[in-house]
């Protein structure tokens, strides 16, 4: 039916992951939302490895590894990488070997940050970690440990920061597939869909799907966490528009088409902000979620802050939950107290 029946896919997820009203966050906090209708997509719910939006990616990626008969998944991300943990959990359930070039980005320096979280679960799912020097490039040397091991007769498939490969936004094509199929269901359409920007590829993945369905990608509003807007816009745009070629090359993406905000980021990548800590608290506290530190939280605090202003009164809007709870115990100096 779509282009994207007909690309291989190793499934990781159980099903389409479900859309909920966050009614009690409304009840509650109605005047910080200035009267919009808040859904969450919860991509945060799947069963392997302490799930997230990296599986989508990864069962397009794993796929690809397998077809080209690869025996060995490597990737590169931070020392606290949720795509580093769950292609960890991922490459484990395929029977590939799996090692991380993992980079030493964010200066925090306890003991939390360096072994707890993300970096528990790496070693937990039996990767190979390899914690790089600051300032190495974690690419260059996830290619150097390829040669490495293709030098010893292995198949090494390498991919970068957070499985973003024009095939890994497949996946979040795919989920901008579900979410329009869900808004038929319920009879509702998302005035916006909101969601983290680290390395570009949930947010392009997501503009193609809704693209190459004919629906309007402008939808979409991202939060970058990671480079600097324009920086993100760039890449957003970049991996967008390869994406959808993949997908109906007769198509392609305005200038106005790709959204990102770049108001939450804070002083870099992976340090919190006051508005990360105080949206995180409010989701837990009011609905019994989580959203992680370093994206999700940013990302809802830019939500809250759009908001506000009364821009989305008696709309609906989607926010999409990406997981990364395994961050949260890798950040207990921030979020312990209240
Ligand atoms: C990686 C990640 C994102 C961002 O996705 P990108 O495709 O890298 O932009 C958002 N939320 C969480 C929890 C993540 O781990």
């Amino acid at each position: 039916m779509s282009a994207l029946d007909g690309i291989a896919r190793f499934p990781l997820l159980e099903g389409t992951t479900p859309v909920q009203r966050l009614s009690r966050l409304e009840a509650r906090a109605g005047d910080l939302l200035g009267g919009a209708r808040l859904y969450a997509k919860r991509d945060d719910l799947m069963g392997l490895g302490g799930g997230g939006n990296k599986l989508r990616k990864l069962e397009y990626l794993l796929a690809d590894a397998q077809a080209r008969g690869c025996d060995t998944f490597i990737t590169t991300g931070g020392l606290q990488s949720n795509h580093a943990r769950q292609s960890a959990a991922a490459a484990a359930r395929a029977g590939l070997a799996c090692e991380l070039m993992l980079a030493d980005v964010v200066p925090r320096h306890d003991a939390a940050y360096r072994g707890n979280g993300n970096l528990l679960l790496d070693d937990l799912f039996g990767a190979t970690v390899h914690r790089l020097p600051v300032g190495a490039d974690p690419l260059a040397a996830a290619q150097a440990r390829a040669q490495e091991l293709a030098a010893e007769g292995r198949r090494p498939y390498v991919v970068g920061n957070g499985g973003s490969s024009p095939l890994g936004c497949l996946g979040y094509a795919r989920c901008a597939a579900e979410i329009l199929q869900q808004e038929e269901e319920a009879g509702l359409r998302f005035e916006a869909i909101v969601v983290a920007n680290g390395s570009s590829g949930t947010h392009a993945g997501l503009a193609a799907g809704l693209a190459a369905a004919g629906d309007d990608p402008a939808r979409v509003l991202s939060f970058t966490v990671l480079a600097p807007l324009d920086e993100a816009l760039a890449e957003t745009r970049r991996l967008a528009a390869a994406a959808l070629q993949l997908l109906a090359p007769d198509r392609c993406l305005g200038a106005d088409d790709i959204r990102v905000d770049g108001s939450q980021r804070g002083e870099a990548y992976g340090a919190p902000t006051a508005a990360m800590v105080d949206a995180l608290r409010l989701l837990a506290r009011t609905e019994g979620l989580l959203l992680d530190p370093v994206y999700s939280g940013k990302a809802f605090a830019g939500l809250l802050d759009r908001a506000k202003s009364g821009g989305w009164r008696d709309k609906a809007v989607l926010f999409v939950m990406t997981g990364g709870t395994p961050g949260l115990f890798a950040y207990p100096d921030a979020l312990s107290g209240n």
